[in-house]
């Protein structure tokens, strides 16, 4: 299935999309939550009754209609792995590295998948960065690889968004990752059942309709559930939360010359069977 939220007249609700259209989850089946990170977290009991209830469905409001929010609007955490294609990693004149590397995008980062990104007043190093995006569906730690599979919800599509100025101005690069708006993602969450393999999927990254990044994930150097595998090490994962699991080569930075985003850049992330996400730069508000 695949999960978004949406506002419905100032409220954000899941909902349920199939074809152009879209149900809420709670208008489909009584007392379904209008949370999408607590309708993924009570996805056991919700997903039989969705499924029923979506397949005869009638008088769902176009997809074209509505504004579509971040699939998990607030997340609890967005965690983002760096240097994870080996086309990225030569770009970004790196080796290898041998563990892996790990920031954070902070919770206020998370926009929609059609909403603008700002250029930041205070950056002049706007780039790109297209990504898949996991979504953990069940509270979790010491998850062995083997076992990743088990504790994911989903996959969408992803923009780590990074102001290249911050990202390098210190070894740290969370400051540089997290500026509002910087992670869109969806335009929804696509189940992990309708994903025969996350490491089989075209991904592309284009701003004003060049394509700048083509690659495979693959091409990923850790994969997904090696990605959980290490983290879950560290932190407790829970429903809703995000991993950006890498970009490919192509960003912004890494061309000659660098070619940062500008006001009024049409930015697109697509993957194969997730959609994609369109993104326009425009001044950050003052
Ligand atoms: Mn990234």
């Amino acid at each position: 299935m695949k999960l978004a939220s949406f506002d419905d007249a100032g409220t954000a609700r899941a909902g349920l999309v199939r074809g152009d259209e879209i149900f809420a989850a709670s208008a489909l089946v009584a007392g379904a939550p209008d949370s999408a990170q607590d309708l993924i977290a009570a996805w056991d009991r919700w997903r039989g009754p969705l499924e029923a209830a979506l397949k005869a469905a009638k008088g769902g409001k176009a997809l074209g209609a509505v504004h579509l929010l971040a699939p998990v609007p607030r997340p609890g955490k967005i965690l983002a792995i760096g240097l994870n294609y080996a086309d990225h990693i030569a770009e970004s004149g790196q080796k290898t590295p041998e563990h892996q590397v790990w920031f954070c995008k902070q919770p206020t980062s998370a926009n929609g998948p059609f909403d603008p990104i700002d250029l930041p007043k205070a950056s002049t190093m706007l780039d790109y960065e297209a990504e898949m995006v996991a979504v953990i569906g069940k509270e979790c730690r010491h998850v062995r690889a083997a076992d990743a599979k088990n504790v994911i919800f989903g996959y969408a599509c992803g923009n780590d968004v990074t102001a290249r100025d911050w990202q390098f101005k210190t070894p740290q690069w969370m400051l540089g990752k997290s500026f509002d708006t910087h992670a869109p993602f969806g335009p929804w969450i696509t189940t992990a059942d309708e994903i025969a393999d996350p490491h089989a999927l075209g991904i592309r990254g284009l701003v004003n309709g060049e394509t700048r990044q083509a690659s495979n994930t693959r091409h990923l150097v850790f994969d997904v559930f090696a990605q959980i595998e290490e983290v879950s090490k560290v932190m407790t994962l829970e429903p809703g939360d995000l991993i950006f699991t890498g970009t490919p080569g192509g960003v912004g930075i890494a061309m000659k010359p660098p070619a940062m985003l500008k006001a009024g850049d049409l930015v697109r992330i697509e993957i194969e069977g997730l959609g994609a996400i369109e993104n326009k730069v425009r001044p950050e508000a003052a």
